[in-house]
């Protein structure tokens, strides 16, 4: 099998896992109490919040322990637009349902929401957020790396903007921590989504920075965890092996992200030889490993179904019902011609493949195409 579906989820670190069984066989203590039983484990989330927040630039007070990418951005977005505040929240087409429906629920609440659009490359153009935010938005939401076409966003100068009309900034970087250098300073956010699984970490775990004397809501009432604001007792084999896997891929992640750019080639180059006619989407600044293609006049997920068949996982750029495949609201975003877009697939090779997966994927998807 070859698995190229990485941006869905990664394969668990086998160091990360190894992390992970001590917490879950003999050090069983729950971090709460006070005899010496607890100690080790404490120690252990203490050390898992430092090694969090060096890889990201923050303090480790800054780091709230979450069950994943889902909840922090729920936490992120519910925990500062609140009933009765009518401020103004402003996202962009293209950002996960994580945030999307998000949306829709505190727009239900009568809490107003901009979408704002991006160009064919996914990305949120500056012009375009100055006009549309004023002294009246309460947060601003865009995506650090978008998940279908992997487009990193010029998030440093869409903060500063945000902070000039005093509107606080969040960021799902749920696809790039872990795979691009992340640094919560340089990038001026004050909130910042991520999940474990994403970067060879556990599933169900993750974390929101959320930058000192930020005022939020608690997501979670209860005991006294996570400062009071996020209760519920830690699930602590999954934060150690998160920390684990988080900073082993800041360590590797330069020469793993050259090898991704090589196998990105050597893909893209196999499928020119073969004079496919596809549309490559995102922008040049993305998450390494990427690959979301359009082609003319095939359908994604037939593609899908005929690579499975070869024993090769990727993914689609649309949702299928029993009745229509609709395509996705990202390519749609980005206005790929109808003829394309039905035949939008995303490749996502990761930190386990290998360079030869990418001229066996390229050779199958061709064989398919021919047939
Ligand atoms: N945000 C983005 C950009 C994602 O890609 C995902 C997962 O696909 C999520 C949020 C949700 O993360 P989780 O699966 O940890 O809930």
């Amino acid at each position: 099998m070859i698995y190229a579906d990485n941006a869905a989820t990664t394969r668990l670190d086998t160091d990360a896992f190894e992390a992970m069984r001590p917490f879950l066989l003999e050090e069983y203590a729950n971090a709460s109490q006070p005899y010496s039983f607890s100690r080790n484990v404490k120690m252990a989330l203490r050390d898992a919040r430092s090694t969090i927040a060096s890889c990201i630039g923050a303090l480790a007070e800054e780091i709230y322990f979450t069950s994943g990418g889902t909840e922090s951005d729920n936490w992120a977005i519910k925990g500062l637009m609140r009933p009765g505040d009518m401020r103004l929240m402003i996202t962009s087409q293209i950002e996960h349902h994580a945030v999307l429906n998000v949306c829709l629920s505190i727009e239900r609440l009568g809490i107003p929401v901009r979408r704002l659009p991006v160009n064919q490359e996914g990305i949120v153009e500056s012009e375009a957020f100055q006009t549309s935010i004023s002294d009246q938005t309460k947060l601003v939401s865009v995506m650090l790396a978008n998940n279908e076409i992997g487009t990193v966003e010029p998030i440093s100068a869409l903060a500063e903007i945000a902070h000039q009309h005093g509107a606080l900034f969040h960021t799902d970087a749920v696809q790039a921590v872990g795979h691009i250098p992340v640094d919560v300073k340089a990038l001026g956010v004050d909130l910042l989504s991520a999940s474990g699984h994403k970067f060879n970490g556990p599933k169900g775990v993750g974390f929101l920075y959320i930058k000192k004397g930020t005022e939020i809501q608690p997501y979670a009432n209860g005991g006294g965890q996570e400062s009071g604001i996020r209760a519920g007792t830690e699930n602590i084999a999954s934060i150690v092996a998160m920390a684990c896997a988080l900073r082993k891929n800041c360590d590797r992640m330069i020469t793993v992200s050259e090898r991704l750019s090589r196998m990105e080639h050597i893909f893209i180059h196999t499928l020119n030889q073969a004079g496919i006619d596809y549309i490559r989407n995102g922008a040049d600044n993305h998450i390494p490993g990427n690959i979301n293609i359009s082609i003319r006049d095939a359908n994604g997920e037939s593609l899908l179904h005929r690579l499975d068949l070869k024993g090769i996982c990727i993914s689609t750029g649309s949702a299928c019902d029993s009745v229509n495949t609709k395509v996705s609201h990202v390519i749609q975003a980005i206005g790929i011609p109808k003829e394309y877009a039905q035949g939008t697939i995303r490749i996502s090779f990761g930190a386990d493949n290998i360079e030869t997966d990418a001229s066996e994927v390229a050779t199958a998807l061709i064989e398919i195409l021919r047939k």
